[in-house]
């Protein structure tokens, strides 16, 4: 059997099973069946945000509060039906997530999750306080949700409706994460600039996702309110969220079944220790907060990956990836391409550039212009600014003064997604990759913003000729840059060199206008630093500009039409690469520094040794 149908014949014993489960168990189980689809919603929302996404929330069950007190109210004081509860709990859910996000998701490091401590305290507060919710006691009495005239009052008519949402809520998730929006989502943890560098805008990703997230916990609150029919505060207080998180970690946050699995084992757990405690001590409510206390510090120290964790490990391997198939990309038209400006048309412009880190002033004064079709190399000892100047121009830092015009138009104030979206794409010194996601989805990324499907039309599943025609063209870069094969491993495997050659892959899945490389050829052997010559000269020739700072001087020299050399900060001098290599000037900014002996040993050996100072 193939991988796939293995995979799928699982999942239909699953979902078959708890088919006739109702018919098998008693009363009981069913309503424990109830709850553990009612978790697994809530933690599902947190696999996402704090799994995938890298924050952890403390106050999930607030999003549940909110929605089961939404329905509860619109129904008992109000008389409206449970079905009119749904949209309006999930939009005050909704509502409050995209506020609560607005204040705190900027919040970096752990200020984060303190902060969803403080509103998963402060909201059932609320609840307990408001008397047209009832205060301390909640509101009971909430009507039972009927269709027609038959009412899912008992659980097992309930049962088939929290399971088929529960169901739909995976399989929207799951289409999600295989998306434009969903490797996004992906590649939040590790930083905002990565995102930036590809036109996405992180702080919105992060956004979206929280309420993404809250919304899945505010369905679970629907459910919760018309299944008990009676909501207090203390269910939605931060033992409850911090229960929900239990819940995500026991079954792992690496998948969505994860979810399901941490659910069912922290309530089947919870039952369990509520049956047997009260026979060992008086004070089992006591006791079962410090078994749960031990059995997260446990799940931290032993098991991060949780229960799926180890199935995944264990499976590894037995559900192979799909192979990498060129003839399915063939009949897929190929992404809109940019028009490029005629050669010699200006595309970069930096004038004055300045840049102060505290006292170091790291660019001082630089300007230099790129047109249309030229390589244009930045170079200078270890420290001049080159990469700073990068940042500059590429609007990941902002500059002191100065100002930058890309096609004629000032970017000087525009941030990083948006430049990127006008078409420039960029590498990093310090490689910046996903490694935990496979080279094809590290340079799918990089297309973002040429696809626009968002997370709505991705759950459902209406971007998949966009999504192919993104997968199509990152086969086409990665086959252009030779790691066609390796498409489905992790980029984390690569040697670093190899990582250096996936980056640009990235940058060219943008269908850039300007592509800025920070030292490329860092870390290749001498082929692979040909080959890298071979294709960006091949890419002038189709009339992308490029701009890069490499140490390589044997590599640089050859590659360039033109030169600009910084030292300090500030630039030396700028013209063809023989002029620049005559200059005194740039001889003696260079005696001893740019040719590290170390570098100097190993092109001496490749036999094509080309230290500035004997070639003049
Ligand atoms: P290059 O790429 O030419 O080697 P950089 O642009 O990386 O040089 O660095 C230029 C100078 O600015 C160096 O002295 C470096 O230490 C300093 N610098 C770079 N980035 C930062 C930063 N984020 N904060 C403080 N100093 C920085
Ligand atoms: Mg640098």
């Amino acid at each position: 059997m193939k991988p796939r149908h293995r995979q799928l014949a699982l999942l239909g014993m699953v979902v078959a099973g708890l088919a006739i489960a109702p018919a098998l168990l008693g009363n009981f189980a069913v309503s424990l069946l109830n709850d553990v689809a009612i978790g697994a919603l809530v933690a599902l929302g947190l696999v996402l945000l704090t799994g995938v996404g890298g924050a952890t929330s403390f106050g999930q069950a607030a999003f549940v509060g909110i929605a089961a007190y939404a329905t509860a109210w619109l129904t008992t004081a109000h008389g409206m039906s449970p079905w009119l509860g749904l949209p309006f709990a999930l939009a005050l859910t909704g509502l409050a997530a995209l506020a609560i996000g607005l204040l705190t998701l900027r919040l970096g490091g752990h200020f984060l999750p303190l902060s969803t401590i403080a509103w998963g305290l402060s909201i059932p507060l609320l609840f307990g306080n408001m008397d047209a919710l009832g205060r301390h006691t909640g509101l009971s009495n909430i009507p039972p949700l009927r269709i027609g005239s038959w009412s899912l009052v008992d659980p097992r008519s309930i049962y088939y409706l929290i399971w088929i949402l529960l169901g739909l809520a995976c399989l929207f998730s799951h289409n999600v994460l295989q998306s434009r929006a969903g490797r996004a989502i992906r590649g939040l943890r590790g930083g905002s600039t990565l995102l930036g560098s590809v036109g996405a805008d992180a702080f919105r990703v992060r956004l979206t996702l929280f309420v993404m997230a809250a919304l899945l916990a505010g369905l679970a609150g629907w459910l919760y309110a018309h299944t008990n029919r009676f909501v207090s505060p203390s269910p939605f207080d931060v033992r409850a969220s911090i229960e929900y998180l239990l819940m995500a970690v026991a079954g792992g946050l690496g998948q969505l079944s994860g979810a399901l699995v941490g659910s069912a084992l922290v309530l089947v757990l919870k039952n369990g220790l509520q049956d047997l405690l009260p026979q060992l001590t008086a004070r089992s409510g006591q006791l079962e907060g410090v078994v749960f206390a031990v059995l997260f510090i446990v799940l931290l120290h032993e098991a991060r990956g949780g229960l799926m964790g180890f199935v995944t490990r264990w499976t590894r391997g037995r559900f192979a990836p799909p192979a990498h198939d060129a003839l399915q990309d063939a009949g897929i038209e190929p992404l809109a391409r940019r028009a490029l400006p005629a050669p010699g048309e200006p595309v970069l412009a930096v004038k004055g550039a300045v840049k102060r880190f505290g006292g170091l002033l790291a660019v001082n004064n630089v300007s230099f212009e790129v047109r249309a079709g030229e390589i244009v190399g930045l170079i200078g000892p270890n420290g001049a600014g080159k990469s700073t100047m990068f940042n500059l121009v590429t609007g990941t830092l902002a500059m002191n003064a100065g100002r930058v015009e890309f096609l004629g138009r000032d970017i000087t104030q525009l941030r990083q997604p948006h430049i990127a979206r006008l078409g420039m794409a960029r590498t990093f010194q310090h490689v910046k990759l996903r490694p935990h996601m496979s080279l094809l989805d590290n340079v799918a990324l990089g297309a973002h913003a040429r696809g626009s499907a968002g997370l709505m039309a991705a759950g459902l599943r209406l971007d998949r000729r966009e999504e192919a025609q993104i997968m199509a063209e990152a086969r086409r870069q990665l086959a252009r840059l030779g790691l066609a094969e390796r498409a489905h491993e992790l980029a984390g495997s690569l040697p670093l060199g190899t990582q250096r050659i996936l980056e640009i892959a990235r940058a060219l899945a943008a269908d850039p206008v300007l592509l800025v490389l920070d030292e490329p050829a860092a870390g290749l052997r001498r082929k692979e630093k040909q080959a890298l010559s071979g294709l960006l000269r091949k890419l002038r020739d189709e009339g992308v500009t490029i701009l890069i700072v490499e140490h390589d001087m044997a590599f640089v020299m050859k590659l360039v039409d033109r030169l600009v050399v910084m030292t300090f900060g500030s630039k030396l001098v700028e013209g063809t690469p023989a002029a620049v290599r005559a200059n005194v000037e740039v001889q003696a900014a260079y005696l001893g520094s740019v040719i590290e002996p170390s570098e100097a040993r190993q092109t001496a050996v490749a036999g094509n040794a080309m230290p500035l100072g004997k070639v003049a």
